[in-house]
């Protein structure tokens, strides 16, 4: 088990970080938002524990962006805030669980353990992306409540972007997970698919979703990601 800690007070992250190092899991501290933000999007955690009030990037939008982004890791909130309109606000924005600072370190413990026992599904059925909506049971895809016809590697191609809204994904990496080892094709495969998603998704659209960063590869993004 691999955990993440977003707290900036040193006095309370070394004390959350020996308790739970002492429970045998595997540890990484966050300071600030943003380098949170930036490991739970590389690394594949098992839980997160979030403070609210942190320097850089606040846990409120860590929490969004992380759900926004489609990741889908067990998170608590670890606060001193006990509004029951910032338990509502949290909850309501994908949180897991809540807990009010001071906290018992036995209590956190036990919901530790209660989240990690949860099975979670990887994903959800439905990825949005702004008014892009892929089913993956029916391999569905509307845009703007208008359905889109796409099959095959076209439709895994867009699920593998989808899936990883907001991050830039090299054509190794496209290749490597969409097409495989024996694939002995164009070398520009995967532009000749673009180009086809693009023509679907994006052609007559005022906001475009697949974005070309240059020197790189592709990312599919709403704006505001
Ligand atoms: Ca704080």
């Amino acid at each position: 088990m691999r955990l993440l800690l977003i707290e900036d007070e040193p006095k309370v992250a070394n004390f959350i970080a020996r308790g739970l190092r002492a429970e045998g899991w595997a540890l990484d501290v966050a300071m600030d938002g943003e380098d949170g933000l930036t490991r739970a999007t590389e690394v594949p955690y098992d839980l997160i524990i979030l403070d609210l009030m942190l320097p850089v990037l606040s846990g409120t939008e860590v929490l969004r962006l992380l759900r926004a982004r489609g990741i889908q890791t067990a998170i608590i909130i670890l606060t001193a805030r006990r509004a029951m309109g910032d338990k509502a606000l949290h909850f309501d924005g994908g949180a897991d669980d809540y807990i009010t600072k001071p906290f018992d370190f036995e209590e956190l413990l036990l919901r530790i353990r209660a989240l990690l026992r949860r099975p979670r599904t990887t994903s959800s059925q439905l990825i949005k992306v702004g008014d892009l909506e892929i089913d993956r049971l029916s391999q569905n895809v509307r845009r703007g409540g208008r359905n889109i016809s796409i099959s095959g590697k076209e439709y895994w191609l867009l699920e593998y972007l989808a899936t990883n809204r907001g991050r830039v994904l090299t054509r190794t990496m496209i290749m490597e997970k969409v097409w495989d080892e024996s694939f002995e094709g164009l070398t520009n495969i995967v532009d000749v698919y673009i180009r086809h998603l693009r023509a679907k998704i994006d052609d007559g659209q005022s906001v475009k979703l697949i974005h070309t960063v240059r020197g790189m590869g592709y990312c599919l993004k709403t704006p505001d990601l």
